[in-house]
This record gives structure tokens, sequence and C-alpha cells, in this order.
């Protein structure tokens, strides 16, 4: 993996770097990721603050739970980040915001007990109920 990933929003109005590689990187089922997203599932890649930069424009925050934060472009929508009281000094990234998506390769499913009965990705990774413990 390079050095560096960068991403961003649909119309280019959000711009950010990424150095090194994730803590992790998953495929979320659960009904808040989905309603956000509007998407069947959403993948995440998982990074310490520090590693996150932005570049551009400041992400509009929606509070989708008590404490749990989602970035998005204020102008086109993409959904960006994620943090959560519960993940101090973590940011989830949407894989799907990269530029070279296929550079961040998820290694499991979570949420897995909200995942959409149409939803059967053709792969061998595990599956977690919920979220897994970290570390
Ligand atoms: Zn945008
Ligand atoms: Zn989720």
């Amino acid at each position: 993996m390079s050095q560096y990933l960068e991403g961003g929003c649909q119309c280019g109005s959000i711009r950010y770097r990424l150095s090194g590689a994730p803590l992790l990187a998953a495929l979320c089922h659960c009904s808040m990721c989905r309603r956000a997203s509007a998407a069947p599932a959403v993948a995440w890649a998982m990074y310490e603050q520090g590693q996150l930069e932005f570049e551009s424009a400041e992400l509009t925050v929606y509070e989708s739970s008590p404490g749990a934060l989602r970035g998005f472009c204020p102008r086109c929508g993409t959904q960006i980040s994620f943090r959560a009281d519960y993940l101090p000094g973590l940011v989830d990234i949407t894989i799907g915001s990269l530029d070279d998506p296929a550079k961040v390769e998820p290694t499991f499913h979570y949420w897995d007990a909200e995942r959409l009965p149409w939803v059967e990705f053709a792969d061998r990774l595990p599956r977690h109920a919920e979220f897994p413990p970290l570390g």
C-alpha cells in the first residue's frame, strides 16, 4: 500500500488525504449506515485522527445517534466520515469515497444481524452480528 491515499466527495468540494495503513477495514450492515448512505451496506476504513488531513471545505456533521457524528459534503451529500464518543481518537472513512477504493480491502462484516436478506457478498470474510471487540 502506498504511503498516502486520497479521496473526496462526488462534487469535489471535499478532498482529504490519509497517511499510512488503516487500523481495520470492514463492511457495515447496520441500519444507520444504510440510511445515511442510502446504500445496502457501507465499507469503512478506520484510522487514527492524526492520519486524516482535509485539504478543502469543511464537512457538515450530522449526529445520527447520541455521540455519533457522520460527516458529509454539504453540497453533494457524499458520506465521508464517522466519529463516535466510544471511539476516541479514531475516525472511520468511507472506502467508497477514496479515489482508488480497491486499495483498501475489507477483512470482515459487522452488524451482520441487520444485513438485508438480499445482500450477499461473494466472499468468505468473517461475519459478526454486531461490532467485534477492537484489538
Ligand atoms: Zn461534494
Ligand atoms: Zn454501520
